[in-house]
């Protein structure tokens, strides 16, 4: 096989399956890719190479044995800095967390094992998953490998920057807002945001309860479909996981489901702040399923115009409760500089925590604060309700739903930094599907004239992973975007 870094999960198990490749080349072309090209990306923040090969050489030997366990046995996979890795450094890109070391596998991580696969890396993102450029990040900033002087979008900016760049085969983020599609869209590769509860929450370090999910990246469809089917399920220490219900066969669903599908597209997604060619690749994507014989739907959305707000107070919220633990006694980092309790807290926090975190954390406890509460916090809950009914009343009518992922290609380093409102801006197509416990994907779709991805995003109804994937993969197969490799 050619480039084995650039190979897809599929095609990779094929070839460990015919005996024509190992684990422990692929493991080690993957790594001399890294080795060649990351000084540029600077998707990894760091890598243990004897401990990810001699989990290559544990799979190879399965295999020797005749004990292979499926088609992820030995397939290198690399992970964002928020899971955590046993005996690796669990940092969330953040001053914070710099010296911690976790203590165990976070349950998809260790799904991912039973299943053999190579897990490895720690990835770059922005801090605590707060931002859409990974330029938040407290070590190092991530470029978009189609063209460096650009953002690879985020949080998930390394997980989808490593993909494009062949670093890793798949890489899995985490959505809370649209981490892993908007990324997925920026980069050229496929982000999938599961069914809220889907995929269990232990061991992601949480940033908005109610809102994070784990997901994959991949460069196709069906490897997100493999890897999802490796990772979902009940998990006894996450109490909002639950049981997959549907068809939960998902890689073997794509042969199956073949459409034709009905397909809303909600107008208010196509209106104020498109990008024009981003709206004109969207069209043509919708064009190119009508000619397939779906049925094309004209449905609205009414209340999607508030999902911004609404996210920015219920997410704030969460994440200033969740980041209270942070305090200089348990975790991470403390102060040299204080000399009594209070000041342990306010300097080891004020320390530790970079610019938005904090412009975070204050916004949440301002929402939460006594007269505030049912001003703020309690309307945005209220709202949530409606956008999620705007949901269920248009899957009444269609099977999914099209949209674009980000309203605009990859957008120049530091080119929204001093303006907070437009980065939030970079997620109004992702964050009403956070708000709604729903699944979703964005998928290539092509590129602008100065090559820069764009994707495409299909929304499903809950559990509805079978014909989201299905939905994606007709388009993906009818083109070549994915197959697209940047100069690097
Ligand atoms: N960009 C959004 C934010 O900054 C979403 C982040 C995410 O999905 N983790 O909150």
């Amino acid at each position: 096989m050619s480039f084995l870094h650039y190979n897809s999960i599929a095609q990779i198990a094929d070839a460990l399956k015919a005996g024509e490749t190992t684990s422990v080349k692929v493991t080690q072309a993957v790594l001399d890719r890294i080795e060649a090209i990351d000084g540029q990306v600077q998707a990894f923040l760091c890598l243990d190479a004897v401990d990810t090969i001699s989990q290559a050489q544990a799979s190879d030997a399965r295999r020797a044995q005749g004990s292979a366990i499926g088609r992820l046995d030995g397939i290198p996979i690399a992970i964002k800095d928020i899971l955590a890795v046993k005996d690796q450094p669990l940092r969330c890109a953040s001053k914070m967390l710099e010296s911690y070391i976790s203590p165990f596998d976070a349950t998809c991580i260790r799904r991912l094992r039973d299943a053999g696969a190579v897990i490895f890396g720690r990835l770059n993102m922005d801090e605590f998953a707060m931002g859409s450029s990974t330029e938040n990040s407290a070590f190092q900033t991530t470029s978009n490998p189609w063209n460096l002087d650009t953002i690879p979008g985020g949080s998930s900016g390394g997980s989808a920057a490593a993909i494009a760049a062949g670093e890793a085969i798949a890489t899995l983020g985490t959505d809370t807002g649209g981490s892993i599609r908007q990324p997925a869209a920026l980069c050229g590769v496929v982000g999938t945001k599961p069914t809220y509860g889907l995929i269990s929450r232990y061991g992601l370090v949480a940033f908005a309860s109610s809102l994070d999910q784990v997901g994959p990246l991949t460069r196709t469809v069906e490897d997100a479909a493999l890897l999802m089917e490796a990772m979902i399920g009940k998990d006894a220490l996450d109490s909002t996981s639950i049981s997959p219900q549907g068809d939960i066969c998902y890689a073997e669903a794509l042969q199956k489901k073949k459409g034709p599908w009905k397909l809303g597209v909600p107008r208010e997604f196509f209106g104020n702040g498109i990008d024009p060619e981003v709206k004109a690749n969207i069209e043509n994507a919708i064009e190119w399923y009508r000619s397939q014989g779906c049925e094309i739907i004209d449905i609205s959305l009414p209340h999607s115009d508030l999902a911004v707000p609404v996210y920015y107070i219920i997410a704030t919220a969460e994440a200033s409760s969740n980041l209270a633990r942070f305090d200089g006694v348990r975790y991470g980092h403390r102060s040299a500089a204080a000399d009594d309790v209070l000041s342990l807290f306010t300097k080891s926090r004020g320390e530790g925590f970079g610019e938005e975190v904090k412009r975070r954390i204050i916004l949440g406890t301002y929402v939460l604060s006594s007269g505030y509460y049912d001003s703020y916090y309690l309307r945005a809950q209220k709202v949530r309700t409606l956008i999620r009914n705007d949901f269920v009343k248009a899957f009444e009518q269609v099977d999914a739903i099209l949209t674009p992922t980000s309203p605009t290609p990859a957008f120049k380093h530091g080119e929204r930094n001093d303006d907070p409102l437009a980065m939030y801006l970079s997620d109004i197509y992702t964050i009403s599907v956070n708000l709604s416990g729903l699944p979703a994907i964005s998928v290539p779709s092509g590129f602008t004239k100065a090559g820069l991805p764009i994707g495409l995003q299909v929304i499903a109804p809950a559990f509805g992973e079978a014909d989201l994937f299905a939905v994606a993969h007709s388009f993906e197969q009818a083109h070549d975007y994915h197959e697209q490799r940047p100069k690097l």
